[in-house]
């Protein structure tokens, strides 16, 4: 997620006998395949006993997909029953990943195919067949299928580009946990994601298996969460969190809720825009049980917000869930007033705040993909006052060198005429108000 990225790079302590440090984890087996899991301690105390939940079915039975996503399974995947399709671990196994496979359901761009190759060795390529479904075939300039296929620009290192342009590897204090403000921390549970996107903020080490989701270290970051009482707030990231299985994640949030000071848990996925099969009743189920929680989704453009998307994030809210979304300002892609409105409007529609618009990060070969700050400001210039004050998400910068976010927003002070404030309205009307305390202050 690019929420509170993080660099753990390669120069962290590793564990011994961490999958890492063997050399034998392949980064490409999915963390919550049987294969990859660890067995889950059987003592494992779940804070709060599962009980049964007296409570209206919140469920829908099975919807089929939408028209789009079943035509691209039937052309593509004609084997393969609807069940199977909605199989969360049938997607991950099938992600797209090569550029036979990339041929075969698009028309690439020479840009497109001489990344293709070179991208292995740095963020991967790897798409759920559900999300190719959404992707343009023959239009390279698709919204969608630029986030997720490389082209050449991503090799074109620009003026003021970093690998790890946040400076964040002098804020783990524990391998793979993220310490940066006061009252929170950033835990990193994996590099593993089932869809890879162009821009990650942290494309130097996600993909690689830099970061295994091992018991060993996760305990590490556990106890010094445990023994930090100033931290109120866990954000558990990646990565993607949700790729591991139901049981690796309810031994984690059990974990976590055991901790008397840790008020809140937040997930940061991108689960609900790439995989929404992976919202399966069982899973909601079980993250009942670890309230308060929250999530932050990670949306980018309107087109994700489909029936299937819909689907996942009722379910998520139906359990309780306070969802909110972290999208990143992107150029050519969802870098106008009207795309970002339809998208704040959509996601609200799915019970799903919009809460912050970042600047994306100057990561090395993101030029393309980056538009001066004021094109953010602008955004919220024609949403502030245009729309319901929820449709209207927070403007970040996250400050290089590991500042922090830092919010922008239009100026709407025009200045002062004796007591009054002259501030400036969404339809660029000058309005007063009589300051008495500010002038007098001033
Ligand atoms: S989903 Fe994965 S690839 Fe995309 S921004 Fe988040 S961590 Fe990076």
């Amino acid at each position: 997620m690019k929420p509170d990225a993080v660099n753990l790079g390669r120069t962290g302590v590793s564990l011994p006998g961490s999958p890492n440090e063997t050399g034998s984890e392949n980064d490409e087996e999915p963390p919550g395949s049987p294969a990859a899991s660890e067995p889950v301690p059987a003592s494992a105390p779940l804070s709060r006993p599962a009980r049964k939940l007296n409570v209206v079915p919140l469920l829908r039975p099975r919807i089929p997909s939408s028209p789009r996503v079943s035509a691209f399974r039937r052309a593509f995947f004609p084997a393969v029953s609807e069940k199977e399709w909605n199989d969360w671990q049938w997607q991950v196994r099938h992600r797209i990943r090569t550029r036979e496979q990339l041929e075969r359901m698009l028309v690439l761009s020479d840009s497109e195919r001489g990344a293709i190759e070179r991208a292995q060795a740095r963020l991967p390529v790897g798409i759920t067949p559900y999300f190719m479904s959404l992707i343009a075939r023959e239009d390279a300039a698709d919204p969608l299928r630029r986030t997720v296929i490389p082209t050449m620009e991503e090799f074109v290192r620009s003026p003021g580009e970093d690998d790890d342009p946040l400076g964040e590897e002098t804020q783990s204090p524990v391998r793979g946990l993220v310490h940066r403000y006061p009252d929170r921390v950033l835990l990193l549970v994996l590099d593993f994601c089932s869809t890879y996107c162009r821009y990650c903020t942290r494309s130097r080490i996600v993909g690689h298996g830099a970061i295994y989701p091992s018991r060993a270290r996760l305990e590490q970051a556990i106890d010094y969460i445990r023994r930090t009482p100033t931290v109120r707030d866990v954000l558990i990231s990646g990565g993607d969190p949700l790729t591991l299985n139901d049981e690796r994640l309810a031994w984690l949030l059990s974990r976590l809720r055991a901790i008397a000071h840790v008020e809140i848990i937040r997930i940061g996925t991108k689960i609900p825009a790439v995989l929404p099969q992976r919202i399966t009743p069982a899973l909601v189920r079980m993250l009942r049980h670890y309230h308060p929680l929250w999530m932050s989704l990670h949306f980018t453009h309107p087109a994700e917000c489909t029936p299937e998307a819909v689907r996942a994030c009722e379910r998520l809210a139906n359990a309780g869930i306070p969802l909110g979304s972290q999208t990143v300002l992107l150029k050519g892609i969802n870098d106008s007033v009207p795309v970002m409105k339809e998208l704040c409007h959509r996601l609200l529609r799915m019970r799903v705040r919009p809460y912050y618009l970042y600047q994306c990060d100057p990561i090395t070969g993101s030029a393309h993909f980056r538009t001066a700050v004021h094109t953010g400001l602008e955004i919220l210039e024609g949403l502030r006052g245009h729309t319901s004050g929820y449709a209207v998400p927070t403007f970040v910068v996250d400050a290089p060198g590991g500042g922090g976010k830092i919010p922008l927003m239009p100026e709407a002070i025009e200045g002062r005429e004796g007591r009054d404030l002259l501030l400036r309205n969404f339809r660029g009307r000058t309005c007063r108000y009589p300051d008495v305390f500010g002038e007098a202050g001033a």
